[in-house]
């Protein structure tokens, strides 16, 4: 492979458990590196054999996180986004179903040219290929990969073994590796246990890989004698065994890990070119404190399907923070399940501003009209994103003569299918290519709410829908008053309507919250924060 190496590679894999905040973890280096001001970019590794997340159920993985690519990804490149301040291409997402599918397309081709083709080194060595594609495209100082699922899963042993791999080929000064355990608190015996931390690093150095940091993380903090004995067990320095316990904002762990000085490590380590200084978090530090406010607080309802599961919402959840933080409120936020006969009035009344975010299918549809028509009646702020775009414009078909309005994606036989397919999408339905994907400019309209939201015209936005507004229906809805914010920029697809007569309701077709960011919260959700703030007043 003929690449010019510069860059450096931080590897963070993890053990003991999964969910412990290995995404955060890997983010938070890169904020500090990048506060240091280093071209840092990241990749998520996803062991499983899907070749993307879109098929993914809310329920099991979380939210799907689209790029400005257009690519269905996991939740963790929303952390990378929001942390690093980056935009990320969707092959920084790399999964199994990736990896295989190009080696066996190659294989197809004759390319192996008559060789036996195996995991190594032909899988391997195209998981390093993909490692370096997105890596070497930007003169990143820095790149940290993070491997998903918990060393000793089958399925990550291929990656395992390509990222030792890496750090030969790349020598070891440039390639360092974090190991993220937990250490649980047994209550029985009033102790932490480290043992489970032991196993891991253990299993992860039968791979040949020695961790040079381990990040401990816990729900309580851990003293230093323990952690102590953690570095000599795994055979880890001492000062490279880092305890961050549970903190209340996520933003807050790249402090918690400055605090103990990963930063000046870390660049030690890899001989980054370029002094740590701590101080450059103070942006940052600024930023948690403001997320900390309590108080005015406001209370946001998100009124949706997969409720049950935050991490469902996980970006919608940050970007009402970020938001909140912003205009100086707490933003408290409540969930409230739209797939019931009837929504509780009581719950809907306490909310300050209620959102409907994106889903697919029928389930829970109706609820979401019910929400809309409570906003309309209780001039509550309404936001909603996508399918709750989709569900403000059907209620206010239903309330404006087109009695059972719908869209075509829950019923193809309607009378008046106020949402539907493009014709030009209807062609590609059977080659399963009909979803609008990735970034879209949209051009907003002057003396409308969106615009003061926004405050210019021309604006790129993310999507990922298959059904859009139907312009059959768009004279006659605008003549009984809905408000038409924001087009493509041919004026052809609608993307924002606002409902008229209303202190701010505004519905979107594409999904802001992928590029809220904790320093630059999106404006539309500044603006809804702003009028749902003023309504809590009332
Ligand atoms: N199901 C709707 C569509 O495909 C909305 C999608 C979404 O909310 N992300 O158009």
């Amino acid at each position: 492979m003929e690449w010019i190496f510069l860059t450096k590679y931080i590897i963070i894999t993890g053990g003991v458990v999964s969910s412990i905040g290995k995404g955060i973890t890997s983010a938070s280096i890169g904020r500090i590196l990048r506060s240091y001001g280093l071209k840092v970019s990241a990749i998520k590794i996803d062991p499983y054999l899907n070749w993307d997340s879109g098929t993914l159920n809310p329920y099991q993985h979380g939210e799907v996180f689209v790029t400005n690519d257009g690519m269905e990804t996991d939740l963790d490149l929303g952390h990378y986004e929001r942390f690093l301040d980056v935009e990320l291409e969707g092959f920084a997402n790399i999964t199994t179903g990736k990896v295989y599918e190009s080696v066996i397309k190659k294989e197809r081709e004759g390319g192996y040219l008559g060789e036996c083709v195996q995991v190594i080194p032909h899988i391997t060595n195209r998981i390093k290929e993909m490692i370096y594609e997105t890596s070497q495209k930007n003169d990143y100082d820095v790149v940290l990969i993070e491997l998903g699922g918990t060393v000793g899963d089958i399925e990550s042993q291929p990656f395992l073994e390509a990222l030792r791999q890496l750090r030969n080929d790349e020598g070891s000064g440039n390639v360092m590796f974090v190991h993220v355990t937990f250490i649980p608190y047994l209550n029985a015996a009033g102790e932490f246990k480290t043992k489970p931390t032991q196993h891991s690093t253990k299993e992860l150095r039968s791979m040949g890989i020695n961790p040079d940091v381990i990040v401990c993380r816990s729900q309580r903090p851990i003293d230093d004698g323990l952690l102590a004995k953690v570095a000599h067990f795994c055979d880890v320095d001492k000062d490279a065994v880092v305890n961050t316990p549970d903190a209340s904002s996520i933003y807050e762990v790249p402090l918690v890990l400055e605090e103990h000085n990963i930063g000046e490590l870390i660049v030690n380590r890899i001989s980054l070119d370029i002094a740590p200084d701590s101080s450059k978090l103070d942006n940052w530090a600024d930023i948690v404190d403001s997320l900390k406010i309590r108080n005015p607080a406001v209370t946001i309802g998100i009124v949706g399907k997969y409720v049950e599961l935050e991490d469902a919402y996980i970006s919608i959840r940050e970007s009402i923070q970020h938001a909140a933080a912003s205009i100086g409120v707490k933003a408290n936020i409540e969930y409230l399940s739209s797939d019931v006969d009837e929504l509780d009035k009581s719950i809907l009344s306490g909310f300050d501003g209620i959102l409907i975010p994106g889903g697919f299918g029928e389930r829970g549809f109706e609820g979401k009209l019910d929400a809309v028509n409570f906003s309309i009646e209780n001039n509550v702020p309404l936001f909603g994103i996508c399918l709750g775009m989709q569900s403000m414009v059907t209620q206010f078909a239903r309330l404006n003569g087109y009695d059972g309005a719908n869209s075509s994606e829950f019923d193809d036989n309607l009378d008046y299918p106020v949402i539907d397919m493009m014709e030009e999408q209807k062609k590609i339905k059977n080659m399963g290519g009909t979803m609008r994907l990735g970034a879209y400019d949209c051009k907003i309209i002057e003396n409308t709410k969106t615009f003061d939201a926004y405050g210019e015209s021309d604006v790129e936005e993310r999507h990922r829908h298959r059904f859009e507004f139907n312009n059959d229906y768009r004279k006659n809805l605008e003549s009984k008053g809905l408000i038409i914010s924001g087009t493509s920029p041919d004026d052809f697809l609608v993307e924002i309507v606002e409902f008229p007569n209303h202190p701010w309701a505004v519905g979107c077709q594409f999904h802001p919250e992928f590029k809220s960011r904790p320093n630059r919260p999106h404006p539309l959700f500044k603006a809804f924060l702003e009028a749902s703030y003023e309504f809590s007043k009332n």
